[in-house]
């Protein structure tokens, strides 16, 4: 274990100490007040915990159905002329406040500066990264718009939790109307290093519209610390050592909170599902050979290329694979609007049909491609199922598929992760084989490792994994980031 690696395990040790201490939750200051959440999309409240909405919805929902609140942000639909005020319903504890955008909003804000300049820039593929200044305009302009909606619907103690990298400038915006609420913003993607930074026009703006939080929240303690390194080296900033940041005339507080998973939900699906009809019908068709499984968002971070090539280095240098193992990538498409991933679809098809071409037998397939997303129970049992949990992006702020592999084994016959070291979620799954994305040769003998592990390192190294998923779950997640935020 590296220095900075240790620094991080105590970090995340005290987080779950404090966490574990009785009455943690109920004494938080937050408690009696109202929450107050803000994503770039809302998700509807149809769907449910194990339905196929992402992360960052599942994460919102497991604190707004708990703790009850508002949940604002775009409905998801584009309209010709500007948008009007929000739409408003309540089911359950949960209001939903949703506005829809114009096409222009959509393209600049959404398409524009939030995808094709922040989530390159962020995912250090600046070769990818547009920074036109149209896009600029829409973002601070949906950001604008976003604050003038919310403030009608906001009392003066709410706390108030901004998500994402779509709405960096939110909380300025509020600030400038007048508003004093406590306000927390979490980055569920990664916090660049300073260099990469640097690339973006208007780096020092935004990070200044950053300083109008109160709480910063970072995935990794590596994210967070590229944060203050920024801020240190290029403003002169003073940084107390717990963290807090005084900058612009204004003290901030910064965190790590790595998110999580409904680890009890999610093992309790995997197990139920194990044996429905779907999950017999896979067992069925891949027989005695070993399944190797991949799920990801078609995105050019997932590194789904080189680990195509990966997989094909397995079956050249390890041959005894061939016939004896399948891979069953599951990637269903995302930001269909956006150039880039219209690229690497083309991309990943050639590549599968290559590899397929240049291996398959008469009654052996290699891989199975699959452009097309399934709902999380169902995913439990495909995880379930595999020897293997192949997760190697390129650059991932977390990574949940991992931990959602990692919860769905049988304790008894567990499979085997491997993790790229550029996912937020290796700095955590220590019982998973890390690799290194890039070097081909590592991640097929890696996978070779894995396939032929002994079930009691299997077990040893999933029993230390799924503890801290137990201990450390969304549920946590997000208590621990609301305790920190009313404080
Ligand atoms: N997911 C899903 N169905 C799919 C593929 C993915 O429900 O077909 C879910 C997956 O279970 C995970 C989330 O989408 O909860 C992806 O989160 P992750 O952090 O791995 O990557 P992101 O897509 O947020 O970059």
């Amino acid at each position: 274990m590296t220095a900075v690696e240790s620094v991080q395990q105590r970090a995340y040790a005290a987080r779950w100490a404090r966490r574990a201490a009785p009455g943690a939750r109920s004494q938080a200051p937050s408690a009696d007040r109202r929450l107050v959440v803000v994503s770039n999309r809302v998700s509807a409240p149809r769907g449910g915990r194990t339905g196929s909405e992402g992360g960052l919805a599942v994460g919102i929902r497991a604190a707004l159905e708990e703790k009850g609140g508002v949940w604002f942000g775009w409905s998801g639909k584009t309209i010709e002329r500007d948008p009007g005020g929000p739409s408003i319903f309540e089911s359950g504890p949960v209001t939903y406040a949703t506005v829809d955008l114009s096409k222009r909003d959509y393209e600049e804000y959404y398409n524009g500066f939030a995808n094709r300049s922040l989530w390159p820039l962020f995912h250090y593929r600046l070769d990818l990264a547009d920074f036109n200044r149209r896009y600029l305009a829409g973002y601070q302009r949906v950001n604008s718009l976003f604050a003038h909606r919310l403030v009608p619907l906001l009392k003066d103690d709410d706390l108030l939790w901004i998500h994402d990298y779509h709405l960096i400038p939110m909380a300025e915006h509020l600030r400038g109307m007048g508003c004093e609420q406590a306000m927390g913003f979490f980055l569920h993607i990664p916090w660049p290093a300073i260099e990469v930074l640097l690339a973006l026009p208007n780096h020092r703006a935004l990070v200044k519209s950053l300083c109008a939080y109160n709480l910063i929240g970072f995935q990794t303690e590596n994210y967070r610390r590229a944060f203050l390194a920024y801020l240190s080296r290029e403003l002169g900033a003073q940084i107390e050592p717990d963290g807090t940041v005084l900058a612009f005339g204004r003290r901030i507080r910064t965190g790590t909170y790595p998110i999580s998973i409904d680890t009890a939900d999610l093992a309790e699906a995997a197990a139920e599902n194990a044996e429905s009809r779907q999950i017999r019908r896979l067992q069925a068709s891949i027989r005695e050979r070993e399944l190797i499984i991949g799920v990801d968002r078609l995105d050019y971070s997932k590194g789904l290329l080189v680990r195509v090539q990966a997989y094909e280095h397995l079956l050249r240098a390890y041959p005894a694979n061939r016939g004896r193992v399948v891979m069953l990538q599951i990637a269903p498409p995302s930001r269909i609007d956006v150039p880039e991933y219209g690229q690497i679809r083309r991309e990943m098809e050639a590549a599968c049909g290559a590899l397929n071409a240049a291996y398959s037998e008469f009654d052996w397939t290699p891989i199975r491609y699959l452009n097309k997303g399934f709902g999380r129970r169902m995913l439990a049992g495909f995880y379930r199922t595999a020897a293997v949990g192949l997760v190697t992006p390129l650059r991932d702020g977390m990574n949940l598929v991992a931990k959602e592999y990692v919860a769905s084994q049988d304790p008894e016959n567990p499979g085997v992760l491997v993790l790229s070291r550029f996912a937020g979620a290796a700095e955590e799954l220590d019982g998973a084989l890390i690799v290194n994305p890039y070097d081909l040769e590592g991640v097929a003998e890696a996978i070779q490792t894995a396939l032929a592990m002994p079930l009691d390192e299997r077990r040893a190294r999933f029993h230390g994994m799924f503890e801290r998923l137990q201990t450390y779950d969304i549920h946590a997640w997000w208590a621990d980031y609301l305790s920190d935020l009313g404080a």
